[in-house]
């Protein structure tokens, strides 16, 4: 891919003569391509060319906005091979699930802004008002590597749709795919300075995207630690902040739940791409009459989910995005052995035939207590933890019983009853009896989860003021 070695800014690709850095194959450890570590100075003209660029962007025409999203959709149609090709190889995502999750989901959710956006009150009356929905201004996108295009594609879709203009600083460890897309755009009608991308390290170009003044909003997606420090920047000159951080879910199987299809299910969700998801049902939930039965049938599911090359048709289960990531989740198998859990499958080996690249064996843990570390702290990879519970109140206590509160599941026989102990999870969203996923939702966290919310009507009002005229 050309340009990989220069920043986007101001409608231009501008080459960077600085440090680079790797960016690694998850499957092999091979350095497969390098990008800038850039410079503050880099990240602040980036600033002033979305500054420049806002005044008339944000007076564009929903037609103007409407034209330019049409073409980054079929842009993306176009490169959805490259894109898919891309995220497999740095995030290890396996190529089959690549293709409709990592490279289809951010079409389909340019899609739906296009669909959204024609009907969408940008006025409307309340009274002898006119309310009315501004842009916030220049926005600062910052993206984590385990879905690197889907998380940017839902901030800035709704931000140009907006009429905001956009300074994104990609994953450093997971970048090609943000690279396509400035590539898109720059082929697209959006007028420069609208769009920009820096690439570079959070502790630089990150820090300074989100304590510039001149920014007027940080959309996050990322771990809480990095959240913290963008809620507190932000507190400094009353940014406008959404953020979308770290999970612990809980899947909740009831007595009477089909135990076969709550388990596989939870399993198959927990382990999605090599359990580098932020809505991972990491915690399965089950009566304590049942728990060896669920057990076995959680070592049954993980034992078909053998470990290989993510770029192979038949792989299921990929290795992680990094060495760093895959070292982490090493320890936190081990400190589940140390703090007495029941090691049921998987383990802090290397699996057979991976001796190259971050593979981690897919584990279950059982008897897990809820308050351990490993039931409480986000491991990010293929770790399901099973926690026996006594009565259903026990088991909405040990749901809601974490910082976080990102996503969850219900499963049982009898669809109001689930959806009834849906209403008491203290979570952004809860799938009740496998219900599939729906872009046009709002998705989002409560606490250490997260603030605002992405997708639909919900991600675009994250970048509008209002105004109230009174007539
Ligand atoms: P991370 O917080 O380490 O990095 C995310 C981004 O923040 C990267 O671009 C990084 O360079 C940047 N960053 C790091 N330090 C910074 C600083 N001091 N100032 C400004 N920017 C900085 O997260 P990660 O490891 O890349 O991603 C994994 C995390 O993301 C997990 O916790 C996961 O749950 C979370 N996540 C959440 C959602 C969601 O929608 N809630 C989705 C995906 C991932």
């Amino acid at each position: 891919m050309n340009n990989l070695s220069k920043n986007y800014i101001n409608g231009q690709w501008v080459a960077w003569q600085g440090e680079t850095i790797d960016v690694h194959e998850s499957g092999t450890g091979e350095v497969i391509a390098r990008v800038p570590a850039s410079g503050r100075d880099e990240m602040e003209q980036a600033i002033a060319a979305a500054d420049a660029a806002f005044e008339s962007w944000s007076e564009s025409t929903l037609e103007d906005r409407l034209k330019v999203l049409e073409q980054l959709h079929a842009g993306l149609k176009e490169r959805g091979g490259e894109i898919a090709q891309a995220i497999c190889r740095e995030v290890g995502m396996p190529i089959k699930l690549a293709v409709p999750i990592q490279a289809g989901m951010p079409a389909a959710v340019t899609k739906t802004y296009l669909k959204m956006l024609p009907d969408f009150p940008f006025t409307e009356t309340s009274g002898n008002s006119e309310v009315q929905y501004a842009p916030v201004g220049v926005v600062g996108c910052i993206t984590p590597w385990n879905y690197p295009l889907h998380q940017v594609i839902l901030k800035i879709v709704p931000a140009i749709a907006a009429g905001c203009t956009v300074v994104l600083k990609p994953s450093e460890i997971a970048p090609q795919s943000a690279y396509i897309l400035a590539d898109i755009l720059d082929g697209t009608d959006l007028p420069k300075g609208v769009f920009n991308l820096v690439c570079g390290e959070g502790h630089t170009v990150g820090d300074t995207l989100i304590k510039h003044p001149d920014v007027r909003m940080v959309s996050f997606t990322g771990s809480t630690r990095t959240g913290h420090l963008i809620a507190h920047a932000a507190a400094d000159d009353f940014k406008r902040i959404a953020l979308e951080m770290g999970g612990k879910s809980a899947s909740v199987i009831l007595p009477d739940a089909d135990l076969g299809v709550a388990v596989k299910g939870t399993v198959n969700n927990c382990l999605l791409n090599s359990g580098q998801t932020c809505t991972a049902l990491t915690r399965m939930l089950v009566p304590a009459d049942k728990h060896d039965e669920a057990c076995e049938l959680a070592a049954a599911a993980v034992a078909k989910m053998t470990p290989g090359n993510p770029l192979e048709e038949t792989t299921r289960l990929g290795p992680l995005a990094s060495a760093q990531q895959r070292d982490k989740v090493i320890d936190y198998i081990k400190l589940g052995i140390e703090e007495g859990a029941t090691l049921v499958a998987g383990g802090p080996e290397a699996p057979e035939g991976c001796d190259k690249g971050y593979f981690v064996k897919a584990t279950v843990f059982g008897n897990v207590k809820p308050d351990s570390r490993i039931a409480q702290e986000e491991i990010f990879g293929p770790v399901l933890c099973v926690i026996p519970y006594t009565d259903e109140a026990e088991a909405i206590r040990i749901a809601n019983g974490t910082q976080y509160g990102l996503s969850g599941a219900v499963w049982s026989a009898d669809d109001a009853k689930a959806k009834k102990v849906a209403g008491k999870l203290r979570t952004g969203q809860v799938t009740v009896n496998g219900g599939a996923f729906n872009p046009l939702a709002p998705f989002g966290g409560f606490g250490h989860s997260g603030l605002g919310r992405e997708f639909g009507k919900w991600g675009l009002e994250e970048f509008l003021e209002v105004r109230s005229l009174q007539l």
